[in-house]
């Protein structure tokens, strides 16, 4: 069997963006898929899920050729009978087109997120919509609130190399699992416990793999990190470790946060967060003598109603001690906006109508049915075309959502790899390709490089990409815009050059090209990315979104969590698993092997307290629903917190509804954002 090692790039929504090797069979199969070794932030290392790829390639239930619905929503594939490409394609034309000749063009919402991160394929839908007027999608359910944190201290979405954690003396990964869920993080943290003898902490509500890992783990109470992060402040001016003449050159108030703080120290924060006193005194003063400290901000502790204030609160630390000026210090969240991209051809910016409205993808439950705090004096959405994500499953508020995608009157075209449960309550389903059989281009959230992805292998069965059937559609609807007569190397290649970078014939023959700026810039030494240059202690958070009236400007505890009451004493953390990624990967043998079932971590002196033990069933809730799952007894955390990892089918829970059913589509302060970790609930034995 003739074997070859092609290049790649991972396309799923994690920072790491690993480039990757592929072993390819006989040009038609893959075998094992590699981390680059020579791409220095991959360093050979992916995680097992994609390691495995050759399940979800090569998985008997990819889908292959286009379905329409013949039988009940929901169904799945026994619902659906296959059909052409060229008569799908027609069909959903006329429906969307009958739609807004009904309601006008808002009411057809083409709806994505990240099941790729290519921009090609992810973010070529928006050519589609605003060359036809749909309804535009604000992008809130993964970063609205960690970006408006960050975005409130630093000013841009960037930050220090992560690379450099190897070169850190103190690593804090605070409100992230990278052992789980990003695992190149502890490559480099790895080569800094070993060349450095650094030292790790992690700051997460629950003992993860990545905790376990750590020199240190501190675990607040869900929605309290900005009342942690507060208290380490205070202790670092009282006891001087702040380093005033860095602030005085890069930093807007330092005085005024000094007096802010002044009475938001440990005594003040340890009932709040359930943390001792000693504890945060411990870790403000290792961090505090620790000039090479790096924060690994993860989005974890952004979901929550309180979430940009939090993730804003933990940014000031380095300015606090002006970690940010060394080698291997400061903080990184992520380098998404590192390379300016021009976006205009991929997303038809040339043609964004700026008045058509913005729905909020957070909240496609309430507005599917009808909420007119979404609608307002809007058409309903009748139409959608959803590509690149599951809201069956990955969206809060699940019921709404459930309930919204059941509607009769709602003409509903997916286009995917898999049955997903979305899919399965579609009008027409659209067999997709993955990142191996089609072209595209990447950022990353955790790396510096931007990197191409060519196809490797021909599409599966009758498989199209994204690309292709946005500029199919586009054909039929006769939306015009040059974008949708290129292939997708020519649109990477048009893009590239409209951004100043080399072409495709230019690109590294490697497929990565590190955008890495000068330390100077990496560290924001030549000033943050505010007018005045500075580093904000004082947020502007009118500036940044229109719900911040709740919120202090200096970093602070904001008390608008969803913090339960005696009815609703627990804590609810619906956290990643390892194996799943989002839905994707909820389906091969390997990762369902070793997840097991839905499980509910509780302490065991709370499962006592049920008079439940290891193993029992236990029935979760609040008054969006309840569920149930099998608890497993786990003391790593505090007692009133209960997590349960990984995005599970709805099939694997007995009522068949998962765990958004309990999550609420509440947007988080100041500019929406979904608050996953976010919720009070109740738990009584099943
Ligand atoms: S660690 Fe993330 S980017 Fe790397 S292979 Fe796994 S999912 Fe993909």
């Amino acid at each position: 069997m003739p074997l070859d090692i092609v290049p790649s790039v991972c396309p799923h929504d994690c920072p790491s963006a690993c480039a990757l090797e592929v072993e390819r069979v006989d040009g038609g199969r893959i075998g094992r898929v590699r981390g680059a070794a020579a791409q220095d932030y991959t360093l050979g290392v992916v995680c097992a899920k994609v390691a495995r790829y050759t399940e979800r390639q090569h998985h008997p239930a990819r889908l292959s050729r286009p379905l329409r619905r013949v039988g009940e929503k929901g169904v799945g594939l026994d619902g659906f009978k296959p059909i052409s490409w060229d008569t799908a394609l027609d069909e959903v034309a006329e429906r969307l087109t009958c739609a807004a000749q009904r309601h006008g063009s808002e009411t057809v919402w083409p709806y994505y997120y990240a099941g790729t991160m290519g921009l090609v394929q992810r973010d070529g839908i928006n050519r589609l919509r605003h060359a036809m007027r749909y309804s535009r999608e604000d992008l809130t359910i993964c970063n609205a609130l960690s970006d408006a944190g960050w975005l409130a201290g630093v000013g841009a979405k960037r930050g220090v190399d992560g690379r450099e954690m190897a070169k850190s003396d103190l690593i804090v990964v605070w409100g992230g699992n990278p052992v789980s869920t990003q695992v190149n993080v502890m490559t480099h943290v790895a080569a800094a416990r070993k060349e450095r003898g650094a030292r790790l902490v992690v700051v997460d509500p629950y003992r993860t793999a990545t905790a376990e890992q750590a020199d240190l783990h501190l675990a607040p109470l869900p929605g309290t990190d900005g009342a942690l992060a507060c208290a380490v402040m205070h202790v670092l001016f009282k006891e001087g470790y702040a380093d005033r003449d860095y602030m005085a050159r890069y930093t807007d108030d330092p005085r005024g946060l000094e007096t802010h703080l002044a009475t938001r120290g440990p005594v003040w924060a340890a009932p709040i967060t359930g943390l001792s006193e000693d504890e945060i005194v411990g870790f403000a003063r290792l961090y505090g003598c620790t000039r090479r400290s790096y924060i690994r901000v993860g989005y974890g502790f952004s979901r929550s109603r309180n979430g940009a204030a939090q993730l804003f609160a933990v940014t000031c630390l380095p300015a606090v001690t002006g970690a940010w000026a060394h080698e291997g210090g400061g903080a990184l969240y992520s380098n998404h906006d590192l390379v300016a991209i021009d976006r205009t051809l991929i997303e038809g910016l040339d043609l964004l109508d700026p008045t058509t409205r913005i729905l909020d993808q957070s909240r496609i439950g309430p507005v599917l049915t009808g909420d007119p705090r979404d609608l307002g004096d809007g058409p309903p959405v009748s139409a959608l075309f959803v590509q690149n994500t599951n809201p069956m499953v990955v969206a809060p508020a699940s019921r709404l959502v459930h309930r919204g995608f059941a509607r009769s009157d709602l003409f509903v075209c997916v286009h995917e790899q898999f049955m997903t449960e979305t899919a399965a309550m579609a009008d027409i389903v659209l067999p997709a390709t993955t990142f191996l059989e089609h072209d595209d281009i990447y950022t990353a959230g955790a790396h510096t490089y931007l990197q191409i992805g060519r196809a490797v292998l021909p599409p599966h069965a009758e498989c199209r990409s994204n690309h292709e059937v946005i500029s199919g559609l586009a054909e039929r609807l006769g939306a015009r815009h040059p974008g949708f007569m290129m292939s997708a190397v020519e649109l990477i290649d048009r893009t590239l050059r409209a951004s100043g970078l080399p072409a495709v014939e230019n690109f590294p023959a490697e497929g990565w090209l590190d955008c890495r700026p000068p330390f100077v810039t990496d560290h924001f030494l030549d000033g943050f990315a505010h007018a005045d240059k500075k580093f904000h202690f004082r947020a502007d958070w009118p500036a940044i979104g229109p719900g911040h009236a709740g919120l202090p400007s200096f970093p602070d505890h904001v008390a608008v969590i969803d913090d339960g009451d005696p009815e609703r004493p627990f804590r609810l953390v619906a956290a990643p698993s390892r194996s799943f990624l989002n839905t994707s990967f909820n389906n091969t043998p390997s990762s369902l092997a070793r997840e097991g079932r839905p499980t509910a971590l509780v302490h065991p002196e709370a499962l006592a307290g049920l008079r439940l033990g290891d193993g029992d069933r236990v029935r979760i809730g609040n008054r969006r629903g309840s569920l149930v799952v099998h608890a497993r007894a786990f003391p790593g955390m505090q007692k009133r917190v209960v997590i349960v990892e990984g995005l599970w089918p709805n099939h694997a829970f007995e009522e068949g509804i998962g765990i958004n059913l309990l999550t609420s589509a509440d947007p988080g302060l100041p500019r929406g954002g979904a608050v996953f970790h976010d919720t009070s609930v109740w738990l009584r034995p099943a």
